[in-house]
């Protein structure tokens, strides 16, 4: 026996599985909805043309090389990733008390992110860490990661298909002065649902009575809406209400730039002084984990938000990406309740946002859309909108009215 005889075989990724048995379903006509990556209206991957267009200059700059990064990253990078989350208005930017660092996308900001907190926060008790219930798979494993215990708060109604705001409340209230609550700023996954602003508002009173600390969760900016400064309106009123936090930001999918990894980390702190020490420490987590970050997808996002013409075609891309879901949301609706007269309300299609539907469709449905039907989808009832497009919206609409009849 080997000296790893006793290693137990782990359970396979259980969204990772589905598009294998996507691949190896021989029927003709088979969608895949389970994974979360943008996909044009013939179903492909697509590449914005805004970093078509930056990588070509990148190529032609007679100055470019592989040289290492700084340890926290690319300073033209992560300054203007901060100043396109938080606004050139944000306090804390103009009172130079946020430290940036670049980090591998959104995954390794909320495992930076976390990793310092299970260090240096001020732990009011056990290391827990609130998470919407339901939420991103990965939250999970990135916080038990690092010595942090997940714990649930009420989020998801499914009796109404939308938030369960009271619930939320009252979770936020009864748990100890200080938590660390994280929160999707937009474009919640899975459930597509998001607070109103009247919601925020609400959630922002309950962390200032409770002094919680937010951990803000940004993967979809402006793929969200179609405007990054819509996409960002809720933290950013969380920082004017004074809500101390960090925000996680991550470019894979508002740039489609997936497989660069990169992101951002923003620690907002009190001071300049107290920023100075936070980000020396950040320094020594970063060095100790990966030395330096990747250079490409950061020349290429810190030249597209930074050039004005190129920042005007990224706006643009964006919509694009946004604008096609959305209208894949108003037509997916518009043939279940108008043509097929699909049993039970749909609204929340429409009101859902986002790269992903919440369907309400149960475990036993799912399966059958599965089975009798080859549309791929994950056991919550969880869709990829930006795997519906023009050729096979209406299939899909036929099979799930079939399976909830
Ligand atoms: N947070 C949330 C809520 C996400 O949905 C995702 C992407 N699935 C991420 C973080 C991180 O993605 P990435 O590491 O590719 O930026």
């Amino acid at each position: 026996a080997g000296l790893f005889a006793q290693v137990p075989l782990a359970p396979p990724d259980s969204i990772l599985q589905l598009p294998i048995r996507y691949k190896a379903d021989p029927a003709e006509k088979k969608i895949n909805l389970s994974v979360g990556a943008y996909r044009d209206d013939e179903g492909r991957p697509w590449v914005l043309p805004v970093v078509k267009k930056a990588t070509v200059k990148m190529l032609n700059d007679p100055g470019l090389d592989h040289e290492y990064l700084p340890i926290v990253g690319l300073q033209e990078f992560t300054s203007a990733a901060a100043k396109l989350i938080l606004s050139a208005e944000s306090k804390a930017l103009q009172e130079d008390r946020v430290v940036s660092i670049q980090t591998l996308s959104g995954t390794g900001a909320n495992h930076v992110g976390a990793l310092f907190l299970s260090r240096f926060y001020a732990w009011n008790g056990p290391r827990n860490l609130y998470i919407s219930d339901p939420t991103w798979g990965n939250h999970k494993s990135i916080m038990t990661n690092v010595g942090i215990t997940p714990v649930d708060y009420p989020y998801y109604d499914p009796a109404t298909i939308a938030l369960k705001l009271d619930g939320m409340l009252s979770a936020l209230r009864a748990a100890p002065e200080r938590s660390v609550i994280l929160l999707h700023a937009c474009a919640h996954n899975p459930t597509g649902v998001d607070p109103t602003p009247a919601q925020w508002e609400k959630i922002a009173d309950a962390m200032l009575e409770k002094k919680h600390y937010a951990f803000f969760d940004c993967a979809y900016q402006g793929f969200a809406s179609g405007d990054l400064d819509r996409d960002a309106a809720a933290l950013r009123y969380f920082e004017k209400r004074g809500v101390p936090m960090l925000v996680c930001q991550s470019f894979a999918k508002n740039a489609g730039l997936y497989g660069e990894r990169v992101g951002a980390l923003h620690v907002l702190c009190a001071d300049k002084d107290e920023a100075t020490r936070v980000r020396s420490q950040l320094s020594i987590i970063e060095r100790a984990e990966i030395s330096n970050p990747p250079a490409h997808g950061a020349r290429l996002m810190a030249m597209i938000i930074n050039d004005p013409e190129l920042f005007k075609q990224w706006n643009a891309d964006i919509k694009t990406m946004a604008e096609r879901i959305i209208s894949m949301r108003e037509q997916l609706y518009d043939i279940l309740t108008k043509e097929l007269h699909t049993p039970g309300s749909w609204d929340h299609i429409k009101s859902q946002i986002g790269m992903f539907s919440f369907t309400g469709l149960n475990t036993e449905q799912v399966k059958a859309m599965i089975e009798k039907g080859h549309v791929y989808m994950t056991s919550d009832g969880r869709i990829s909108m930006a795997g519906l497009n023009t050729s096979n919206i209406r299939y899909f609409a036929e099979t799930l009215d079939k399976v909830v009849r």
